[in-house]
């Protein structure tokens, strides 16, 4: 049917589905979620207007999108254990805006109201405004680095994060390349924020989030945590105790389809304290919410509170221990030297290569990576100096720990046959290589036989 309407996206669709079974899909964000979240999407739900919140819709007829939100809501509470769950976010940025949203209007918005001695916003008069727009151009946050893992919407200035905030980072231990709790109490007692946000795009390592919790309340700060990377080693129990950031913080986001395996979309938990601000979400930052992905995300969190899901996320942090003993066996340099969560980061420098060769020498290979900065990172953000690898999406598909030790040979094998061109002047190219004489072509080969 999409052939005889446009068929080069029908084409675009049988060939992205062809490239995803031929190569082997290492992205530590992606995934293959299960047929029954891909047919969810597909349905006339997309048609649905239904801005507004379960049972408080500004649309009528809302009543099969209600349905849809609570279960996704309820799946949600339950799994996670949290005490609220809000499943509209189109996406991981977007959950973490009503959560930022949530978190001014519930600190700052509530008490400058109380002081004015109104209660909502549109009763205060154009002066009263001023004071509260500039009490929240006044906040401030603290995240984890962009280079030791953190993401860009964690207070960063090409994000909105970081105009709505001044922000601080912290970084890793430069030694250990380990998260280091002593610098983050130093930062967050030093700067004195609104909010302290914790978790990461591309840091190896699991988080204490009791320690996070402690320093943050201690110093009157709200504790924010994306999960988007881990949810799926949360909902399946690798991650509990101080590891699991549901008891622990105030405001959790997520993704729902990186580890999780459900469809591309956001979720914001949170404590009773924030409900009723994280449901302001639409209108405060969102417009209407897509109905199909709410399904989606509904199905896909039913099959994350079965027994399975937690044999499939052992398998995630197994899978990846197992790649990380395969690359230190065969020599290679991993930052924080290993892994204990579902993603491996891996210095190039050490073949010779910027981050952005070694990733072109492997998708050449059938082997689909990407680039990413190591902390202090010699060649920036754009080359960057490593390689982020997960195992989520190549767990999905029954690859076991032999298959991942067999994953770092053949990364190893093409890193350790792949020069950088130099440049004209005769120093070190940044982008351009070349791979020894067919080795691409074997490993691919290879890499479609595992
Ligand atoms: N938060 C973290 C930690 C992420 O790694 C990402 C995406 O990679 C996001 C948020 C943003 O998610 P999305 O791409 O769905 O907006």
């Amino acid at each position: 049917m999409i052939e005889s309407v446009e068929p080069r996206i029908a084409g675009a669709i049988r060939s992205e589905l062809a490239d995803q079974r031929d190569s082997l899909k290492l992205i530590a964000s992606e995934n293959y979620a299960s047929p029954a979240v891909l047919l969810t999407m597909g349905n006339w739900l997309s048609d649905k207007y239904a801005e507004g919140t379960i049972g408080h819709r500004f649309y009528a007829g809302c009543q099969n999108v209600d349905t849809v939100e609570s279960v996704a809501a309820e799946h949600a509470r339950e799994l996670f254990g949290a005490e609220y769950a809000y499943v509209q976010p189109h996406s991981g940025i977007d959950a973490n805006l009503v959560a930022f949203w949530s978190i001014l209007a519930n600190r700052v918005e509530t008490p400058a109201l109380a002081e004015h001695g109104v209660k909502s916003v549109y009763d205060l008069s154009e002066d009263d405004w001023e004071v509260l727009r500039k009490k929240f151009g006044e906040q401030r946050a603290v995240g984890m680095s962009l280079d030791a893992g953190g993401h860009l919407t964690h207070g960063f200035r090409p994000n909105i994060s970081g105009k709505m905030f001044h922000q601080r980072s912290y970084g890793t231990d430069p030694e250990t390349e380990l998260l280091d709790y002593d610098e983050v109490a130093r930062v967050v007692r030093e700067f004195k924020p609104l909010v302290l946000i914790a978790g990461y795009s591309a840091y190896p390592r699991r988080i204490n989030f009791a320690k996070m919790a402690e320093i943050a309340h201690e110093n009157g700060a709200v504790l924010m945590v994306d999960m988007a990377h881990f949810a799926g080693l949360v909902a399946g129990k690798v991650f509990t105790g101080d590891e699991d950031p549901v008891p622990h913080a105030d405001i959790v986001t997520t993704t729902t389809h990186k580890s999780l395996r459900g469809p591309r979309g956001g979720m914001v938990l949170a404590t009773e304290e924030f409900a009723a601000d994280v449901d302001r979400g639409c209108p405060m930052v969102l417009g209407g919410p897509l109905g199909h992905v709410m399904a989606a995300k509904a199905v896909a969190l039913a099959e994350a509170r079965r027994p399975e899901f937690r044999t499939y996320a052992q398998h995630i942090a197994d899978n990846a221990h197992a790649l990380a003993d395969g690359f230190l066996k065969r020599g290679a340099k991993l930052v924080t030297g290993g892994t204990d969560n579902h993603l491996v980061l891996l210095d190039t420098t050490a073949y010779g290569l910027t981050g952005r060769q070694a990733e072109s020498a492997l998708l050449d290979s059938g082997i689909v990576t990407n680039r990413n900065s190591v902390p202090n990172d010699p060649n920036g953000a754009w080359y960057t100096s490593g390689v982020r690898l997960g195992t989520p999406a190549l767990t999905s598909r029954g690859l076991g720990i032999d298959d991942f030790d067999r994953v770092a040979e053949l990364i190893v094998g093409v890193l350790s046959q792949t020069e950088a061109t130099p440049t004209r002047s005769g120093a070190p190219g940044k982008a351009k290589y070349s791979i020894a004489p067919g080795v691409a072509e074997a490993t691919h080969k290879a890499a479609e036989e595992l």
